[in-house]
């Protein structure tokens, strides 16, 4: 039988290149196009086309054979340092739209099979997470729409783009709202890290009874979903004829950002103080509602964030080491 063939949209990135080694091992033939190849490991892909998705001509090019399916996971992003200065508001959206409605458009023209997008729990209203304790993402609670961030606004706007293309277009769309994933080689240093690989380094910088900066009281709650978990879900969604999302892929294991801290600090084996500071938030709480999915695709995700974690905070741990001036083979004079 021949292979499937996938595109991966974004796959230099952090999900994108693990996407590929997923697909990679599913005996796909897999293309993958990004702004850049793949930070920490070269890409697993057939063939990686380094372009810029913003520019309908790049689209020619990667769609002149056909495809079976295109993962949309390509988007100017960040933490939340990047996210929520109001800084890069403009080009968040600009950048993110416009790869949307080129995916959305090629697709058709080029009758890609099947797409699936990335969408993320930060399309959920601000008023339905001011609660730390009892946040609300249920699928359906989109609506009276209140993102918090432009970021959340393009979000939205591009899963209605997709299934305005289904139903006008008979595009064949799946979309899920990731919930904060983290794991190896995501980014942990220069601004754009998320929270769970931020901490991991902060912890792994500081000697025993060191300090660490947290930003805000660090009582606001979240939930982190391993890397491995997200993809399984991705790819159940996509295998799933009856249903199509959106969706949420995350995890509901709940935490405030001290109590991950503390966890990364157990299995650093380290003692650090806290110091709270101001910076950008975000809103107070947010945890993956996983009825939909359960009851969907008879599947969530359940690994312990802890697991996860003690795989993260090792494999930053081993970067900082390989990093260092003295570290073998970086030696210099
Ligand atoms: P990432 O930043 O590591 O990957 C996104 C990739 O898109 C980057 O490699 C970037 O170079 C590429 N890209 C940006 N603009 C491009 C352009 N014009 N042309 C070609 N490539 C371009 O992010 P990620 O964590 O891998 O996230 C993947 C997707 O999942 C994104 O759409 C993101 O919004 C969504 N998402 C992620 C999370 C998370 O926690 N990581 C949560 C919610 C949603």
């Amino acid at each position: 039988m021949e292979a499937k063939r996938a595109l991966v949209c974004g796959a230099g990135g952090f999900i994108g290149s693990h996407l590929v080694n997923r697909l990679k091992r599913e005996a796909y033939w897999v293309r993958g196009v990004d702004l850049k190849q793949p930070e920490f490991s070269p890409s697993a892909a057939d063939s990686f086309v380094v372009g810029d998705l913003r520019k309908p001509s790049t689209w020619e090019g990667i769609l002149d054979s056909p495809f079976d399916e295109a993962y949309q996971l390509a988007a100017d992003m960040g933490g939340a340092g990047f996210v929520f200065s109001g800084q890069n508001d403009a080009e968040i959206m600009h950048n993110s739209c416009m790869i949307n409605l080129h995916m959305a458009d090629y697709g058709v023209k080029h009758k890609v099979k099947k797409i699936y997008y990335s969408s993320s729990a930060c399309m959920y209203p601000a008023y339905n997470q001011e609660d730390p304790d009892n946040p609300n993402c249920e699928e359906s609670s989109a609506y009276p729409a209140a993102p918090d961030s432009e970021y959340g606004w393009e979000k939205l706007f591009s899963e209605r783009l997709y299934l305005a293309f289904a139903r006008n277009h008979g595009l064949d769309v799946r979309i899920a709202r990731f919930h904060n994933i983290f794991g190896p080689e995501g980014t942990w240093c220069g601004g754009r890290e998320k929270a769970p690989a931020a901490l991991c380094r902060k912890v792994a910088e500081q000697p025993d009874g060191g300090e660490i900066e947290i930003w805000g009281d660090g009582e606001q709650t979240r939930s982190f979903l391993y890397i491995n978990e997200c993809l399984e879900g991705v790819r159940r969604l996509m295998e799933s004829d009856a249903f199509h999302g959106p969706v949420n892929i995350g995890s509901d294991e709940m935490v405030t950002i001290n109590g991950m801290a503390q966890t990364i600090m157990d299995i650093a084996g380290k003692r650090v103080s806290t110091k709270h500071i101001s910076g950008p938030l975000g809103v107070r709480g947010r945890n993956s509602d996983n009825r939909l999915i359960r009851e969907r695709l008879g599947w969530t995700p359940s690994q312990p964030l802890r697991d996860g974690l003690a795989k993260t905070y090792r494999w930053i741990a081993a970067q900082m080491e390989a990093q260092r001036p003295d570290a073998v083979g970086v030696r210099i004079g």
